[in-house]
């Protein structure tokens, strides 16, 4: 299966993601991980996206686009994957599609996880990661809203809504769900 997890900063895709891999055996690509990881290896290409984490400003696409590439590529994620943070935009969407064009492949499934910001903001400020303060939580949110949320439409053919509040089985459950309910469909 290949799949792209959507949702507000503190929507629990990483939670979930994590879960759902593990379920489906396919490996979990967060973009998010993957520049932290740089980051803490004081690579060139943590180097370049380090200012944009801790911001909470989106890091460029052509920095983004060429990791995302590259971890594609990697055998591991040939047959499948669970995409989290990644596409972000309708340009990244519109990437992502070229990149699995090029091999005769295609997503099967975008799942939404959706809580009411108050939720959202409470589980961030409870992490405690360092984008996790209060003003970079309130810029991440808006940047979801203007550059994330228009992903929406864009795949509202494969689009899976998913309420993301209660506890993290639960939610787990309900993609799963959601799953086999898309697959059923597609027949
Ligand atoms: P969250 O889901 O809480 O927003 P992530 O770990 O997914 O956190 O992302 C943290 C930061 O990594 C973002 O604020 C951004 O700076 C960078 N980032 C992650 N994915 C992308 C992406 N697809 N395009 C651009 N920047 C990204």
């Amino acid at each position: 299966m290949r799949l792209v997890l959507v949702g507000p900063p503190g929507a629990g895709k990483g939670t979930q993601a994590a879960a759902l891999s593990e379920r489906l055996g396919v490996p979990h690509v967060s973009t998010g991980d993957l520049f932290r990881d740089h980051v803490a290896r004081g690579t060139p290409l943590g180097r370049a996206a380090r200012r944009h984490l801790d911001s909470g400003t989106l890091v460029p696409d052509h920095v983004t686009g060429g990791l995302v590439r590259e971890r594609l590529a990697q055998s591991d994620a040939r047959d499948g994957f669970l995409l989290d943070g990644f596409p972000r935009t309708v340009p990244q969407a519109r990437e992502l599609a070229a990149v699995l064009g090029a091999t005769g492949s295609a997503l099967d499934a975008v799942l939404e996880f959706t809580a009411p910001e108050e939720v959202v903001v409470a589980r961030l400020l409870g992490r405690g990661r360092p984008d996790d303060t209060q003003d970079v939580i309130r810029h991440r949110q808006q940047v979801y809203e203007q550059q994330t949320a228009p992903l929406l439409a864009h795949y509202a053919a494969i689009l899976l809504t998913v309420r993301a509040v209660g506890p993290v089985e639960d939610i787990t459950e309900r993609a799963m769900a959601a799953l086999s309910e898309a697959e059923r469909r597609a027949g």
